[in-house]
């Protein structure tokens, strides 16, 4: 049964397909993005279902192994600067692929903000910040500074990007931990004053 315009799968198939490949914890927390990126979605003009099936696949591959994304980099012929990094980068830039070839998922909205969910981009379309800011907000997130992002995600939908953008760059920072170049676009256009 096609039970949606963006995906071969209704939504209870989709969702035992994404359990399956997680931890019930992980599970919990793609729970927790859908319903924040569909009140996201539903204050703020985008389409729902799109908000819902996006952040329903959104780690689809965060528990793959290494070897699996380092062979899908160089047989998709993605940018193999991309070996250099790990599964924080890989999960949504590359795991994106993989949402594509094993759930079917063709819209190229939906595969863009899973694409940008973990470093963002210097442009981004109003679902990929939905599902940007509903991953650091989603009510299973707890750490100094989470109440504040939610709010302002209620109030105005950049200022959450800039917020998140800012926050995760000096938490990075504070760990010193390699800053991929396309979260530091990211502040440069969301949060760098002109
Ligand atoms: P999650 O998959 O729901 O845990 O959340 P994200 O996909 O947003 O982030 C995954 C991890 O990537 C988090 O620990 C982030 O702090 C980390 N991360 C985000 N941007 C960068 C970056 O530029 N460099 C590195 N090394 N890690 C990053
Ligand atoms: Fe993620
Ligand atoms: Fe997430």
């Amino acid at each position: 049964m096609k039970a949606n315009n963006y995906s071969a799968l209704d939504r209870e198939a989709l969702m035992q397909k994404v359990q399956m490949q997680m931890s019930t914890k992980r599970f919990k927390h793609v729970l927790g993005v859908e319903e924040t990126a569909v009140a996201l979605a539903e204050k703020y003009g985008a389409a729902p279902e799109k908000a819902s099936i996006a952040a329903l696949t959104h780690d689809y591959a965060k528990e793959r192994p290494k070897e699996e994304f380092q062979m899908v980099i160089r047989r998709e012929n993605f940018d193999l600067d991309l070996l250099n990094w790990n599964n924080a980068i890989w999960h949504g830039i590359v795991g994106a692929n993989f949402v594509q070839r094993e759930l079917g998922i063709e819209d190229e909205e939906i595969l863009q903000a899973i694409r940008l969910h973990t470093t963002g981009a210097a442009e981004m379309t109003l679902l990929d910040k939905i599902i940007y800011v509903a991953d650091y907000i989603e009510p299973g997130r707890s750490f100094p500074g989470v109440q504040e992002a939610r709010e302002i995600a209620f109030l105005n939908l950049d200022d959450a990007v800039a917020y998140e953008a800012k926050h995760t760059l000096l938490h990075l920072l504070e760990q010193e931990q390699p800053i991929y170049p396309k979260s530091i676009e990211t502040y440069n256009r969301w949060v760098a004053k002109k």
